[in-house]
């Protein structure tokens, strides 16, 4: 099976843990995360994902708005320029545990947050970051 995850969600799932706009949203999301934990690999794709699904129901989505696409474009950017891979749609690729490191690191140092820019939960990223991703359910 595949993930499927757009570009930002790859920067999001860095700090998650167990938080987010709803118990469906948060129920869906620890599926996901239990996915990748067993080594299921991502499919990135543009707009809507795995983890944006149980938003779709609602009826102005922000998974569909422009603010969300750019994240994507700006995340993409980063995490393909610290992986060294592009990241596009279309684009396969398992996050193993050497990836995951790096990108915890990359986002500590605030390497590539420019995609958290004007995001309601960047504060609380921020402290997850700060204290070393020790509460993170990936
Ligand atoms: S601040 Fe927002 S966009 Fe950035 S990782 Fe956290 S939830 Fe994702």
């Amino acid at each position: 099976m595949t993930v499927r995850l757009r570009a930002h969600h790859l920067l999001c799932l860095l700090t998650y843990v167990g938080k987010g706009y709803s118990p469906a949203f948060t129920a869906n999301y620890d599926v996901v995360v239990k996915r990748l934990a067993g080594g299921e690999d991502i499919l990135i794709v543009s707009g809507p994902d795995d983890i944006c699904a149980p938003l779709l129901n609602e009826s102005e989505p922000h998974c569909l708005g422009e603010s969300a696409a750019g994240r994507d474009d700006v995340a993409a950017r980063d995490v393909g320029a610290l992986l060294g891979q592009p990241i596009q749609a279309g684009d396969r690729f398992v996050l193993d545990a050497s990836a995951l490191a790096r990108m915890r690191k990359a986002f500590s140092a605030g390497l590539t947050r420019q995609a958290c820019s004007g995001c309601e939960w960047s504060g609380l990223c921020d402290i997850v970051a700060a204290d070393g991703f020790s509460d993170t359910r990936l």
